[in-house]
């Protein structure tokens, strides 16, 4: 089921987007065979998509607004990675990797961690297999391959699910002085302290692409 921008009900109200250092939970599994309820559910989907959208983020997974379960949306895109006007749910989640296509090293952002780009080593392929709600409540079983961009966010996401992030899996981005500055200020993003105000001055200093948040 796609999650259209232009179908979102004003009246749910925006969630709160959690710092990585709180998503601490492992997500348990969306109950497919009895959901939760299609309407619950589909409250959920929109709050989801307005939280992302809130930071103009391209994903979000639900520990990232305090909902322990296994469930990301991700902004769909066209063959050239510029977001289209709807989102996709995915429900139980799971990956492997097409290890002969090999890692390889991009710049990420994360809503959990704003303002600090890190640099994550990614499988570039990944067979992925979710649930898809469908229109009337029940759920379909998917599969597919992903490549590039799409598996990266994926991977992405799949981490919040267990409880990890970019700062778990990658290093900060940035020239060596605010690599050192970060360095000196991890305690700081260890604990989260201010770490929106310190997020957007190193944010700032930092040059070159602009790097996608999800
Ligand atoms: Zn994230």
């Amino acid at each position: 089921m796609h999650i259209r921008i232009s179908e979102l009900n004003p009246e749910i109200k925006t969630p709160q987007i959690i710092l990585f250092n709180r998503i601490k939970t492992k997500s348990i599994a969306y109950n497919t065979a009895k959901p939760i309820s299609a309407a619950e559910t589909k409250a959920l989907l929109q709050k989801m998509v307005k939280a992302c959208l809130e930071d103009d983020g391209v994903g979000l997974a639900a520990p990232q607004i305090n909902i322990f379960k296994q469930l990301f949306i991700i902004r769909e895109m066209d063959g050239e990675n510029k977001p289209l006007e709807r989102f996709i749910a995915y429900f139980n989640p799971e990956w492997r990797a097409v290890a002969e296509d090999g890692k390889e090293e991009g710049i990420e952002g994360c809503l959990s961690v704003p303002g600090l780009p890190f640099e994550v080593s990614r499988w570039k392929t990944i067979d992925a297999t979710w649930w898809e709600l469908q229109e009337d409540g029940s759920f379909v079983e998917r599969k597919e391959r992903f490549t590039g961009y799409k598996a990266r966010v994926f991977q992405h996401e799949h981490a919040h699910l267990r409880a990890r992030s970019i700062v778990d899996d990658g290093k900060p981005h940035g020239d060596d002085r605010l690599i050192a500055e970060d360095k000196k200020q991890q305690k700081v993003l260890n604990t989260g302290a201010n770490l929106k105000n310190k997020a957007v001055k190193v944010s700032g200093g930092a040059s070159g692409a602009r790097p996608k948040y999800s």
